[in-house]
Formats: C-alpha cells, sequence, structure tokens
C-alpha cells in the first residue's frame, strides 16, 4: 500500500523523532507530501481579540525552526515537505483534523511523548489519534528507547 500524503506528528521527544525516520524510510519514495507538524498546547487562552499571546507566538517561531531544522537535506524520491505548527490543546484532536483538511493518507506517531500535565490529564496522543484519525495511523515503537527500559 502506498501512502501519498502524510502526516508526521512530533513534539521533539526522541520516540517522535524515531517514528519521523521510519516514516520517511518507509514512505518517501511514493509520497508526494510530507507534512511535518507540531501541535503547541498553550498555557494562556487565546485572545478573541488580540489573537495569539505573544508567549505562544514566540514558541510558535521557535518550533518552526525547529521543524525545519528536521528536513533531511538529502532524501529519496520528490516528496514535498511542508512545515505546520498548530495550537490546540488536544494535540490530537488537532493532528486529526489537519489530517482531515489536508486529505492525508497516513498519520505518523511515536509510542510515546514528553510528559507533562496535558499527558497525565488527556493520556496519549497516539490512543487517541487511533480515534480520531480520519485515515490510517502508523504508531512507531522506539528501538532506542525500549532497550534503554528493558
Ligand atoms: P503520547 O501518546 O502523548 O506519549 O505521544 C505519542 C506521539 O504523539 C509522540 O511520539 C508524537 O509523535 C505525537 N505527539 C505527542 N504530542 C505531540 C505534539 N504536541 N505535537 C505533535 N505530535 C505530538
Amino acid at each position: 500500500m502506498n501512502f501519498h500524503r502524510i502526516v508526521v506528528a512530533t513534539d521533539f521527544s526522541e520516540e517522535s523523532l524515531s517514528a519521523m525516520e521510519t516514516a520517511f524510510d518507509l514512505t518517501l519514495e511514493h509520497a508526494n507530501v510530507v507534512f511535518l507538524v507540531h501541535v503547541i498546547e498553550p498555557f494562556v487562552p487565546n485572545d478573541p481579540i488580540g489573537g495569539l499571546h505573544p508567549s505562544v507566538l514566540a514558541m510558535n517561531e521557535r518550533a518552526l525552526e525547529e521543524l525545519k531544522a528536521l528536513v533531511p537535506e538529502n532524501r529519496e524520491g520528490d516528496a514535498e515537505i511542508q512545515t505546520t505548527v498548530l495550537c490546540d490543546a488536544s494535540p490530537s484532536k488537532a493532528i486529526a483534523c489537519f489530517a482531515r483538511e489536508e486529505n492525508a493518507d497516513l498519520v505518523v506517531v511515536g509510542t510515546h511523548g514528553r510528559t507533562g500535565l496535558t499527558r497525565m490529564l488527556m493520556g496519549s496522543t497516539a490512543e487517541s489519534l487511533l480515534r480520531y484519525s480520519p485515515c490510517q495511523v502508523l504508531v512507531v515503537k522506539c528501538r532506542r528507547a525500549d532497550a534503554r527500559a528493558a
């Protein structure tokens, strides 16, 4: 099965970077476009008039730079790689919504991500994506992290 429009979601954790490498290895030959996506989980509410809070804007810019740095230079195939930062309290819903809007046929995530308050409250992004995603989800196990845990 070939996938052409692929969303790779990263929280910049080792697990998600490993998932990204796997996604590139498996799909780049046939992909037309790969969306590298990070979701900022805002800790300050959005001002409906003033827009995004300056601290969120700064996080947005930093995340965009980090995403751009992840784009491999020497890659196989002709896939276009796009970088996108979303802002939402629920990464899984934001990723699923983005995948729907972009008509993606595959979403790739790691097994674990960064831990934090949201993770404690919301549970697993990977698990939740399986419920909300409009398309196939590839959940990649990080061998390095598993080896360390053993
Ligand atoms: P989790 O289930 O929350 O431990 O995270 C599993 C995977 O979901 C991570 O390895 C990432 O691929 C993805 N993920 C988690 N949080 C985010 C986020 N804020 N932005 C983008 N991807 C995320």
